[in-house]
């Protein structure tokens, strides 16, 4: 089972303060994913989290923490400010691709939620694309 598969391999933390009460999550590589109480059998956030411990297996950890900590907790923070209302969290290339892993990784389930975790986004917007040196992994990614 999916859940099964996902709190053997990556680890699920319940940490329920804070932003993590509402629905914050995060994968932490040697830690595992932290979500609040209320989000610990969320299966579409749970995924999603998955994406991030696939890009760190696959990608290994200088790129993720070099570009896919970085860019995602950047993307995370703008998207919270007021003068960035147009912003998109979802629409972050860190976020898409980590949707595109774990939906493929799940066999393609029907059941995905592409509203909240999309696998394709509109790539003219902000944060959508690959870092330019980092194209060769886009190319690798799981086709829709
Ligand atoms: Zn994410």
């Amino acid at each position: 089972m999916e859940l099964d598969d996902i709190f053997q391999k990556a680890r699920v933390h319940v940490f329920n303060i804070g932003k993590f009460k509402r629905g914050a999550s995060v994968f932490i590589p040697g830690i595992g994913i932290i979500v609040g109480k209320s989000f610990k059998a969320d299966k579409n956030l749970l995924r999603h989290e998955f994406g991030h411990y696939l890009q760190f297996k696959k990608w290994g950890a200088w790129k993720f923490f070099r570009h896919v900590a970085k860019d995602s907790f950047l993307s995370c923070w703008r998207s919270q400010r007021k003068k960035y209302v147009w912003y998109r969290h979802c629409d972050t290339w860190t976020e898409w691709s980590a949707n595109l892993l774990a939906w493929d990784y799940f066999g393609r389930p029907d059941d995905w939620n592409t509203c909240v975790y999309p696998l394709k986004v509109n790539k003219t917007r902000h944060g959508a694309s690959f870092p330019a040196k980092l194209k060769h992994l886009e190319e690798e990614l799981p086709k829709v």
